[in-house]
């Protein structure tokens, strides 16, 4: 049956394509997203389509959401302040957007007893060192006053919230942890590692490794992802439960420089920079970030099917093209 689903922040990279996806699969798309990150380019492509609406609006429009989310299905709950550069400049702005922003969302979800899909991250797991990490590990978190944190508290309440929706209210809610989530309409603006690399490459311009470059990432391709919330949402079992979506194949940052240079045919320098000189002083970072995705897969049969370098050749591909218009 085709559903009404509302995706808040859906001008986002991750939410304009899993708008796209729900269009394809036959349901009607509702966007709500004020452009603070997310940008209308992403959309363009989907605003004359009849299933689609695109509402320019904050979060914290409590009456403009009480009307959308009374009148759909499905909430995919994507709405956030994202990026470490992003919310190390602005760390008041991502914890009320983060915080009171999911607050809005979940009383409202609750009150009419939507679905909601929220989207985590694997920031919540902070400087834990554990290989890979699955869903019940400990966070392992720093100083207040390294800002870098307050996006992994912020998530975490924004967990403990739904989970507590779901106990007490009986919430229909599904957690779903993100790790490095990648692809086309990614910008780099906001500090994430493979465009920034992409763009310096293809411009011949430093790439720049932050740290010693042996910190460990492992990439996951959009469309990946946006099966994996497909999955999620289709399965009654998953809900009022925790779930990493992400992939295996894990690299290096420095490694990942070579790559995406030695694929881009790029005469680019590879330069490491230290943390203090590309952040402010007292930035943390994680040394080993994996998934371990078993859960998911048990549950759901997903399998991440782009391989990494796969996933670069796409992500090369698009920039190349977009800088040509
Ligand atoms: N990073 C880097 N150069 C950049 C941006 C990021 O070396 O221009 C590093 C960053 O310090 C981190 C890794 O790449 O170790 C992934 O960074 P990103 O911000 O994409 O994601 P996260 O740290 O949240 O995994």
């Amino acid at each position: 049956m085709a559903k009404k689903v509302l995706i808040t922040g859906g001008a986002g990279f991750i939410g304009s394509h899993l708008a796209e996806r729900l269009l394809n699969d036959g349901q009607t798309v509702i966007v709500i997203d004020d452009l603070s990150t997310g940008s209308a380019e992403n959309i363009e492509h989907l605003l004359d389509k009849q299933s689609f609406e695109f509402h320019e609006e904050t979060i914290f429009n409590r009456s403009i959401m009480k009307q959308l989310i009374s009148d759909c299905d499905v909430v995919y709950h994507l709405a956030a302040s994202v990026g470490v550069r992003y919310i190390i400049e602005n760390p008041l702005k991502s914890l009320k957007t983060n915080v009171q922003g999911t607050e809005i969302i979940l009383d409202l979800c609750s009150k009419y007893t939507r679905k909601t899909v929220l989207a985590s991250t694997s920031e919540i797991y902070g400087k834990n060192e554990k290989q890979p990490l699955s869903e019940d590990d400990d966070r392992v978190l720093g100083s207040t006053h390294i800002y870098r944190w307050s996006y992994s508290c912020a998530k975490a309440m924004d967990e403990f919230l739904a989970l507590a929706y779901f106990k007490e209210e009986s919430l229909p809610i599904i957690i779903v942890r993100f790790f490095n989530i990648c692809g086309p309409r990614q910008t780099g603006r906001y500090g994430m590692v493979v465009p920034r690399f992409v763009q310096s490459a293809l411009k011949n311009e430093p790439i720049t490794v932050y740290g010693d470059g042996r910190q460990v990432r492992s990439f996951t391709y959009i469309d990946d992802a946006i099966e994996a919330l497909s999955l999620l949402e289709d399965n009654e079992q998953a809900l009022g439960q925790v779930f990493n979506v992400g992939s295996r194949e894990s690299v290096s940052i420095s490694d990942l420089a070579q790559k995406v240079k030695d694929l881009s045919s790029s005469t680019s320098e590879i330069k490491i920079i230290p943390y203090e000189q590309a952040y402010d002083t007292g930035f943390e970072d994680m040394r080993f970030r994996v998934p371990d995705i078993t859960k998911i897969s048990n549950l759901t049969g997903y399998q991440p099917k782009i391989k990494m370098e796969q996933m670069l050749k796409f992500i090369i591909n698009y920039h190349g093209r977009v800088e040509e218009r």
